[in-house]
């Protein structure tokens, strides 16, 4: 556990130090699983954003783009469930006060409690205990723990109320989920669009869950951003899509740059009684212990539009010209958490690794240049040279409107060179002496450390080309 955790704590500072995640409120003394993104973390946020948009939204012909509202009306959880069964098995420590979750502290023991009642939950901590099993604190190892109890995950508001009441019957809930929007804007978009069967609507956003765990920094968090794809279809055509889908959300993770070998299919055998199939991706997340669940990929059956339909009195159903037919249409989701995505990648990017030829090692982070936050660094060989700097910085200016440019004249140019390995930029341009008469750069690739001159009047092309857009 000691070096799992070394390398969460070593990302953690990485992440901080370098300007891609910080703790939130940090001078007010933080808050627990809540962070906020620094100029690299956002720059990198964004791209894997833009490439899940691209791929699920901008290249196809079938999915429509959304952007709904945090706030919706209450009701809406209600009908979804969420409300009444939104929540984890919560046990506190007695003695260090630290909260944990009952179903993880079982999954240790080969237990798996996920959809069980409170009371099952107990009634197995007690069956191992009375078979001689020790059930400690992750955080202090004592064993005096209370029993488990249902903790909801719901955030609260009371945004429009009359009243700081919080009781049921004045609460507005901040989203537990993005797709709930998706849901309600179905016949909105099927009225506006007139999309035909099969299509799907995706949006990315906020959701908030009052997690009980706050000790995995963006990988599970209080606030963070998901990105859905509801894919509404005909039932008939349910295994065939969920198939292609799966296939197309792995190819999306090979697409980037991952490794076949660091990610895996994790099937769910006790599924919601109105699903018939569900699957996470996982990621070999060492520094949590090992692989971990990243988007789920889940056939959910007609309960979603089926339940707002019941609770609006609204119909949503679908008519099919062709055929003459009446139905609710399925739903296939595709569900995935940026923050996590995020730490995947970067964990995946991270490498320490030797110089050849020298006795020194170097930092770098091996992202795919779509994801890099900068994608080419201009540096001025000396920066007490004006001609050098001024050039430097107008190469940069030409550079800006096409690519994410950073220009940087500080300390000297191997230090530069490790800050840029180190944030993930692919390619570096020095600007020197012959620069000035000869009109060429010197241009240096992060991943084999090789150098060639390239003259400016071809360095567009030269970028497009290395970077491959
Ligand atoms: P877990 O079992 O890890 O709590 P979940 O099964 O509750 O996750 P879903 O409700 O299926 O997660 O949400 C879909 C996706 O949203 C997850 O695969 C994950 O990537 C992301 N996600 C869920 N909860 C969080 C969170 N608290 N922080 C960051 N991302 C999250």
């Amino acid at each position: 556990m000691t070096n799992q955790k070394n390398k969460l704590d070593e990302l953690v500072s990485f992440c901080k130090s370098r300007g891609f995640v910080y703790p939130s409120s940090e001078i007010y003394g933080g808050m627990s699983a809540i962070y906020d993104y620094g100029h690299y973390g956002i720059l990198l946020k964004n791209n894997i954003r833009d490439a899940w948009w691209r791929e699920m939204v901008q290249l196809r012909e079938d999915v429509l783009g959304l952007d709904s509202a945090i706030f919706m009306a209450p009701m809406t959880w209600k009908a979804s469930g969420h409300v009444d069964s939104f929540d984890d098995p919560q046990i506190d420590c007695k003695k260090c006060h630290a909260r944990i979750r009952a179903d993880h502290l079982l999954e240790e023991f080969g237990l798996n409690v996920d959809k069980e009642p409170i009371d099952v939950v107990n009634s197995k901590i007690n069956e191992l205990k009375r078979a001689g099993q020790k059930i400690c604190c992750p955080n202090c190892g004592s064993e005096d723990l209370t029993p488990a109890k249902r903790f909801s995950l719901m955030v609260k508001s009371n945004i429009g109320a009359p009243t700081d009441d919080l009781s049921e019957e004045n609460v507005v809930y901040l989203r537990p989920e993005t797709c709930g929007g998706i849901y309600l804007e179905y016949k909105n978009t099927m009225d506006s669009l007139h999309p035909s069967l099969p299509f799907g609507i995706a949006q990315v956003g906020k959701a908030f869950r009052n997690e009980i765990i706050a000790r995995q920094f963006v990988f599970r968090t209080r606030e963070f951003e998901q990105m859905e794809m509801q894919y509404f279809l005909h039932p008939d055509d349910m295994k065939q899509k969920y198939e292609y889908w799966r296939a197309q959300r792995w190819n999306w993770y090979l697409s980037l740059g991952m490794d076949e070998k660091k990610i895996r299919w994790f099937k769910h055998l006790k599924l919601a009684h109105y699903a018939s199939e569900a699957y996470d991706i996982e990621y070999d997340s060492q520094f949590l212990g090992g692989f971990k669940e990243i988007e789920g990929i889940h056939a959910r059956g007609n309960w979603d539009l089926s339940q707002h339909s019941k609770f609006s009195g609204v119909d949503l159903s679908y008519f099919d010209p062709k055929t003459g037919e009446k139905f609710i249409p399925h739903i296939m989701e595709t569900s995935v958490g940026l923050g996590r995505l995020f730490l995947m990648f970067l964990d995946f990017a991270y490498t320490r690794e030797k110089i050849a030829g020298k006795d020194d090692e170097r930092l770098v982070l091996h992202l795919d240049p779509r994801l890099a936050p900068v994608k080419a660094a201009v540096f001025p060989l000396l920066r007490n040279k004006p001609e050098l700097v001024t050039k430097a910085r107008e190469l940069a200016g030409r550079l800006r409107p096409l690519y994410q440019i950073e220009f940087d004249d500080h300390g000297n140019i191997g230090k530069r060179y490790r800050r840029q390995d180190e944030i993930g930029t692919p390619l570096t341009i020095t600007v020197d002496f012959d620069s000035l008469s000869g009109d060429d750069v010197t241009v240096r690739e992060r991943d084999t450390m090789s150098q060639e001159r390239v003259s400016i009047a071809k360095l567009t092309d030269y970028l497009r080309e290395k970077l491959g857009f």
